[in-house]
């Protein structure tokens, strides 16, 4: 049995928080994020939309779409987020996106292990970043997020898609003209597509945040044209 030197480590380098300061024990199940900060974090827990991942969803009226997704379709046939992007969900997924919040990816892991224990042995794609931005920031994101999950839940983590065209901001567009913005921005490495052994086989894409989702329909568009049309998307929040 390998012993547990996290008691030691905490000694010679003492963990806190990532929004609060708060100094952290071995007590406590997460790394980086104290009980009074994870108890600010708006986890996802069903009932949510089957279909966008919506939480805000009376089951009961609606069985297929929400008032959030109704009317709209999407190349991949649902969505799930961990959390919504507000109070410290929104500080996670900023320090996860612009400041190296490497250190907070084992508890990323450990949220979507216990939040999405289905995804266990999938297939994860992340979505990609133009190279020209992800030269700037130095990291993908959506990457990360898939090696953190897949180190808890055993997956492949398969990056089958590129970015083919370097897309302006999706920030402060609406759901069409974000949809229009991706169209077509994405394609998949065919050498790659070598590495799954069967289409049918169920792929999950993996982004940082769904917002109208556009980004990750086109992602899905792009799988589709491919071959691989059985594809579900999850993200760490939700706008
Ligand atoms: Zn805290
Ligand atoms: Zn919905």
């Amino acid at each position: 049995m390998v012993p547990d030197l996290r008691p030691i480590l905490d000694l010679v380098w003492p963990r806190s928080c990532f929004a609060c300061g708060a100094a952290l024990d071995n007590r406590h199940g997460f790394l980086h994020i104290c009980p009074d900060c994870l108890g600010r974090i708006d986890l996802i827990l069903p009932p949510f939309c089957k279909r966008c991942g919506c939480p805000h969803f009376e089951e009961n009226f609606r069985p297929v779409g929400c008032g959030a997704c109704a009317g709209r379709s999407f190349a991949f046939r649902s969505c799930r987020s961990l959390f919504e992007l507000r109070d410290r969900g929104r500080q996670l997924v900023h320090a996860i996106k612009f400041h190296e919040g490497h250190h907070l990816l084992p508890d990323i892991g450990r949220m979507g292990e216990e939040l999405c224990p289905e995804l266990a042995g999938k297939i994860l794609v992340p979505v990609p970043l133009h190279w020209r931005r992800h030269w700037a920031r130095g990291f993908n994101q959506s990457d990360r997020i898939c090696r953190a999950l897949a180190s808890r839940l055993r997956c492949r983590v398969i990056p089958l898609l590129r970015r083919i065209r370097h897309t302006g901001t999706q920030v402060g567009l609406g759901f069409r003209r974000r949809r229009a913005n991706v169209e077509g921005a994405f394609a998949i490495r065919p050498r790659l597509a070598k590495k799954i052994s069967s289409r049918g086989e169920e792929l999950v894409l993996v982004d940082d945040v769904f917002t109208t989702g556009a980004t990750l329909n086109a992602c899905a568009d792009a799988l589709c044209r491919g071959g691989f049309a059985n594809v579900r998307a999850l993200t760490l929040a939700r706008a």
